[in-house]
């Protein structure tokens, strides 16, 4: 790679004349300011080569980096344990990983330092199982998403978690555009990528008949499916605690100590420990907890995504997933831009989705929204289904993606540091792709663990069913009464949106994190995910919450330490 030549282009691009650029073994390291943040994460792109990852330390100008969102709990709980295995993050990578870990006797801590799994993107993506049809090389995002994609059905299954393989449709607006389409479907072939077919304006038609005016086809990927991200997260993170790793929330990792090129403790908030080995599953963070094992050779830059919440009620929706194709403008980047379009999408629980968009932010942990990604979201995708309206928007939300420069996933063990493991780059489609990749970072643990001496032995308890949560919505009138009749509670209902009832609250209460929280309630039943967004039952389940764990009112928390919802009362009687 002719640095110069690149600094030159640099230059005449973004006018910016002081970036320094210094190789090693691992990176492409550099350094330099510039005033303006996209323009960073497009100077880190041209430097990207084989073989190498990018290590963007250009500064923004007059910009600080926020402080990290961290749990002010010391309770010293943690203080001189040792474990056989550290995994440190608790979204769906973190999850799944611990929860193939306990299929071996080894003792495993899982440490999330928000105050539920399902925090970060896993909490806030759009819940899409991927067919993988945008994926243009092969690469490592490519054989996860097609292996993660088939695992599905059974994970889900074994998990008590509700999963549709219900198709996509992406929508072609000419012709030639449909022409092209033909290399996609021998490229998805080749691949692996089931049953990818063009379908024609006339089937379209009669299947999607919301977006018949101006398409010429579609291009249908029958594996495309949905789940709910976050309680798929929590179904994993439950089944991991079920056969025998400890998930200790609240609970952030600050520093390790590496001795001897192995991580030999971690401390974190809660005390400091010993790990045989550590897994580095930490999202937009997976670079800092590098750094702090002294093993930074990768960056990530936050790339936020928006998406729009659909009252179930609104009408002109298509019946399930379409997406707007490339058009004749942007047929280059079809499958080489940095969202894969997002859509129209129908979740698991019957709402729509309209998003995501993709914006690079310098800040990790901002999941703000504006009124820009709103309308770009909103504009772009309702060009399939012109009757939706903005008033049929109930919600919107940003999760941040994790790429890496080379927007490929790093799943390995580290060079230096050998008894650590990096998930990092885990942006879209990492959902997809967790169950698959999980698999292979727990051979990759207990290889390295059977490599030190001690044989890791199977865990011959181990049980992958996580019994399925009872959901009154699901029961047939006779089952409901007869439920009823056992427990009076489920009679009762709270959520009156979404039809929670106060016997499914009291249950997600008692789950097996430990997590007492309004939103932890919500991820697990969707009590304040409907139409009113909470407005009715919210203070309902501040009063569960109160009752059931003999807690004050005011100490009852929205999410994380500090959220509480009430704050002292306004009128004594
Ligand atoms: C808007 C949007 C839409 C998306 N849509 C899809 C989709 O439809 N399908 C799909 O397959 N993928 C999708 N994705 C991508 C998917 O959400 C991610 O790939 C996936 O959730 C990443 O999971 P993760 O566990 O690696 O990271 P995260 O879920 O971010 O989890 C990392 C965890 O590490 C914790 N952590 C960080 N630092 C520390 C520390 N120091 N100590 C302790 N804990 C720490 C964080 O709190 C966080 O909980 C989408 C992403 C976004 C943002």
């Amino acid at each position: 790679m002719n640095f110069n030549k690149i600094l030159s282009q640099v230059y005449k691009k973004y006018n910016v004349d002081d970036i320094a650029v210094t190789e090693t073994d691992r990176s492409i390291v550099l350094t330099g300011e510039c005033d303006n943040w996209a323009n960073i994460v497009a100077i880190g792109k041209m430097f990207v080569t084989e073989g190498k990852h990018v290590v963007n330390d250009i500064r923004l100008k007059g910009y600080s980096e926020k402080p990290e969102q961290l749990p002010a709990l010391r309770d010293g709980a943690l203080e001189g344990t040792s474990w056989d295995v550290v995994v440190i993050g608790g979204g769906i990578s973190g999850c799944v990983v611990a929860r193939e870990l306990s299929r071996y006797k080894l003792r495993v801590l899982l440490v999330e330092k928000h105050s539920d799994v399902a925090r970060g993107a896993s909490g806030a993506n759009d819940g899409m199982v991927h067919a993988g049809i945008d994926l243009k090389h092969r690469c490592l995002k490519l054989k996860y998403v097609v292996a993660g994609n088939a695992m599905y059905g059974d994970v889900c299954k074994e998990l008590g978690v509700d999963f549709r393989r219900t198709g996509q449709y992406v929508i072609f607006d000419s012709r030639l555009i449909r022409f092209l389409a033909k290399g996609t479907v021998r490229r998805t072939a080749k691949f692996g990528i089931p049953g990818v077919r063009i379908i024609g304006k006339k089937q379209l038609a009669q299947e999607e008949p919301s977006v018949k005016d101006f398409a010429v086809g579609a291009l249908y990927a029958p594996s495309t499916g949905y789940v709910s991200p976050y309680q798929l997260t929590v179904a994993f993170a439950e089944n991991a605690v079920q056969n025998g790793v400890k998930v200790s929330l609240n609970t952030a990792v600050l520093s390790m100590d590496v001795q001897e090129g192995k991580v030999a403790r971690i401390t974190t908030n809660r005390g400091t420990f010993a790990a045989r080995c550590v897994v580095n599953c930490a999202g937009v963070f997976a670079d800092k907890i590098a750094a702090m094992a002294d093993d930074r050779y990768f960056s990530i830059h936050p790339r936020r995504g928006t998406d729009l919440l659909l009252d179930p009620k609104s009408q002109g929706v298509p019946t399930q997933t379409v997406s707007m194709g490339p058009t004749l403008k942007s047929v280059s980047s079809f499958g080489g831009g940095s969202t894969k379009g997002g859509g129209v999408i129908k979740t698991i629980d019957g709402n729509y989705l309209l998003g995501p968009d993709a914006v690079e932010i310098p800040d990790r942990e901002d999941t703000a929204t504006n009124r820009e990604s709103f309308d770009n979201v909103f504009n772009k995708q309702t060009q399939v289904c012109p009757k939706v309206k903005r008033g049929d928007v109930i919600a919107y939300f940003s999760g941040v993606r994790a790429p890496t420069y080379e927007e490929d996933f790093i799943i390995e063990r580290s060079t230096k540091v050998e008894n650590l493991v990096h998930v990092a780059g885990i942006q879209s489609p990492g959902l997809t792709a967790a169950p698959a990749f999980g698999k292979d970072v727990a051979s990759m643990v207990v290889d390295y663990l059977n490599g030190t001496g001690a044989q890791v032995l199977p865990n011959r308890d181990f049980d992958p069913v996580r019994p399925r949560p009872v959901r009154a919505k699901d029961l047939s009138d006779e089952e409901r009464d007869a439920l009823i009749k056992r427990d009076p509670d489920f009679g009762k209902i709270i959520c009156r949106c979404e039809g929670v009832s106060l016997g499914e609250i009291k249950q997600a209460l008692h789950n097996p994190l430990g997590v007492h929280t309004v939103d932890g309630v919500k991820r697990r039943v969707r009590a304040g995910m409907g139409r009113c967004q909470g407005g009715f039952c919210m203070p309902l389940i501040v009063d569960i919450i109160s009752k059931e764990f003999g807690i004050d009112v005011n100490d009852v928390t929205k999410d994380d330490d500090g959220s509480n919802i009430a704050v002292g009362n306004i009128k004594e009687v």
